[in-house]
């Protein structure tokens, strides 16, 4: 076999008239009558392959039945293309080989889809020829740069004195509280081991086990509906911390993140990064994941509203409802009446909105009106104060939805995302990290009449509301953080809770009883009994990371062997059906089997 000297994307100008052996797919090939051409591709690139039939018969008349996907090896000297012959999108489309050898290694099966037209090609048709897929020079790339960052994450604590540590895929169900992966067990029949939704009670139990500085990167499982950001198998960049506060947590994270977007994408992130509170984020963007690449603040306008003569808007705030709204620089000029009452408030009706009131503003000279929507139901005064607070601009648009705060806050949230993407309010390659601080910890379940934690239940209270667990849950804030990038949350995590006392009262508000707590968490609340150190932690979601970094929305493409909407490998046809021999073995009756059993039964004493 003849063996490659270098690769396909390698070979320039300068290298002409050295003698070389590349190996790779057959790209494209173009039969000219006498010359044949063949772009070669490996992962580093493309080279062009030329064969003449008067110097190489042999190799040319070989070339000429090799078809796409082909893997052949080719031996030749370098040349120079020749005025007007280069290709300058190709780094190396100034050069050719000219072949003297060629060496067919493998042939292919006409591939399922066209290489340069995959991306208009279906998703499953491409996860289903996964390794077709994956040859594609885009995903190549994503495969790297997924590598770059575990390597540069890995590096960087371990420079830092953390340890990498694996814990069980064959766990005890997680507190995350989302649905378990279950595996039964064969030797402890009718018991199953849940695969783990994060490895947070190990790491927890790795600090009382004095590790100190722990980080794993991990495989979790959350048997979720998947979402276009979300897979049921995700990875994290897992880490916990002893005897540290949240500022130690957020700083040792902002300095990786910065780490991490200067290498790859050589972009300058400060650090230390901005932090709001939850409150804040909520007030202002009506969501804890607040896009910052643009302003565009949400007001509520309650006040000056009840004083107007908009029965939508009193009414509500009667009940205890807000109004509250935005202002879309430029979007009186850019949207149409009927774009309005049309478009903008059907999107807001997917969210739960009611209906969206607006008016256009003018100026002229200092003087601003309402144009359209709500003028009549406002004085001259009444339209002064609202300009004033959202800072209006001539040919500006005002938008409102009168609510209740949650769902007010539910539907101008993404409207206000909307907007911007629509007004080009921001720069597509700019980046804004934001830390979310000050979360409550707990969040009352109207329908459970219960609290739930707004984190996880091991998540520490702010010292100062400690005395607040007796008297006042509603109002506890938590040590817990998250980290958000252009609206998209990419890690959070907390100080925890060491302290066995509070755990147990945290417990208690959550309704959880001392024999669920034992059942469930008892070996870790024991643990926590044996000199327990303060500590803290966080969890990062690398998919997303990796989705930021090479600009897709699209989770699957930044996952080598992905799963679909509907949790399926199309590769490999997972899940699928297993034999009655393993069921048997695990003690296990599936539905369709007990139907099968109890036909066969009906069908006997027929
Ligand atoms: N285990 C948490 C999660 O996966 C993160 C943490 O608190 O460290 O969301």
């Amino acid at each position: 076999m003849l063996k490659r000297t270098h690769n396909c994307g390698q070979l320039r100008l300068e290298d002409a008239g050295k003698k070389v052996t590349l190996a790779g797919w057959v790209h494209s090939y173009r039969d000219h009558g006498n010359l044949v051409f063949i772009d070669l591709r490996d992962k580093q690139g493309l080279t062009q392959l030329v064969f003449n039939p008067e110097t190489q018969p042999e190799a040319h008349k070989l070339a000429r039945t090799a078809r796409h996907e082909w893997v052949i090896a080719a031996k030749g000297i370098i040349q120079p293309r020749g005025e007007g012959l280069e290709n300058p999108k190709l780094p190396t489309g100034q050069i050719e080989v000219f072949v003297q050898q060629l060496e067919i290694l493998n042939v292919s099966k006409t591939p399922p889809f066209e290489f340069d037209s995959a991306e208009k090609t279906s998703e499953e048709l491409r996860l289903a020829s996964r390794y077709i897929d994956l040859r594609r020079p885009e995903m190549q790339q994503k495969l790297r740069t997924r590598h770059r960052v575990t390597k540069i994450t890995r590096d960087y604590f371990d420079r830092l004195g953390f340890l990498e540590i694996e814990t069980p895929m064959l766990a005890k169900s997680t507190p995350e509280g989302a649905r378990d992966f279950l595996v039964p067990s064969r030797l402890h029949k009718n018991c199953f081991y849940a695969l783990p939704q994060s490895p947070q009670l190990f790491k927890q139990i790795l600090m009382v086990s004095g590790v100190d500085k722990y980080f794993q990167i991990v495989r979790c499982f959350r048997d979720e509906d998947p979402r276009a950001d979300r897979q049921a198998e995700f990875t994290q960049i897992d880490v916990e911390m002893s005897f540290v506060d949240s500022n130690d947590v957020i700083g040792v994270h902002e300095n990786l993140l910065a780490k991490i977007w200067k290498q790859i994408l050589d972009v300058d992130v400060t650090a230390p990064m901005r932090r709001i509170s939850y409150k804040e984020a909520m007030d202002d963007y009506g969501t804890d994941r607040p896009d910052l690449r643009f302003d565009m603040k949400l007001k509520d306008i309650s006040d000056i509203a009840k004083t107007s003569t908009f029965k939508v808007f009193t009414s509500v705030i009667e009940k205890g409802g807000i109004v509250k709204g935005l202002c879309a620089p430029g979007g009186g000029e850019r949207y149409s009446r009927s774009d309005i009452e049309k478009t903008l408030t059907e999107f807001v009706g997917d969210y739960g909105a009611k209906g969206l009131a607006w008016s256009k503003v003018k100026q002229e000279n200092d003087k601003f009106s309402f144009v359209g929507g709500l003028a009549k139901f406002f004085s001259t005064e009444q339209i002064s104060r609202i300009i004033e607070r959202f800072d209006v601009k001539d040919g500006d648009l005002l938008l409102f939805v009168a609510d209740s705060e949650k769902n007010a806050n539910k539907a101008l949230a993404p409207l206000r995302c909307k907007l911007a993407r629509d007004l080009k309010l921001y720069e597509k390659e700019a980046f804004e990290f934001v830390w979310i601080v000050d979360f409550p910890l707990f969040e009352w379940n109207e329908d459970a009449k219960r609290y739930d934690s707004l984190h996880h239940p091991f998540t520490a209270p702010v010292p100062e509301d400690l005395d607040k667990l007796d008297s006042d849950p509603a109002n506890i804030r938590s040590q817990a953080y998250d980290i958000v990038v252009n609206g998209s949350e990419i890690g959070g995590g907390s100080i925890r809770i060491h302290d066995p006392k509070v755990q147990r009262k945290v417990f208690e508000l959550l309704k959880i009883s001392k024999e669920q707590a034992q059942q469930r968490f008892g070996f870790f609340l024991k643990a926590l009994e044996y000199g327990a150190p303060p500590h803290g932690g966080i969890a990062l979601g690398l998919d997303r990371i990796i989705m930021m970094l090479t600009g897709t929305e699209n989770i699957r493409d930044v996952i080598a062997f992905p799963k679909t909407q509907r949790g399926q490998c199309l590769l490999t046809d997972a899940p699928s059906e297993v034999d009655q021999k393993q069921l048997d073995e695990l003690n296990l009756r599936t539905q369709r089997h007990s139907h099968i059993i109890e036909q066969k039964t009906e069908e006997k004493k027929q």
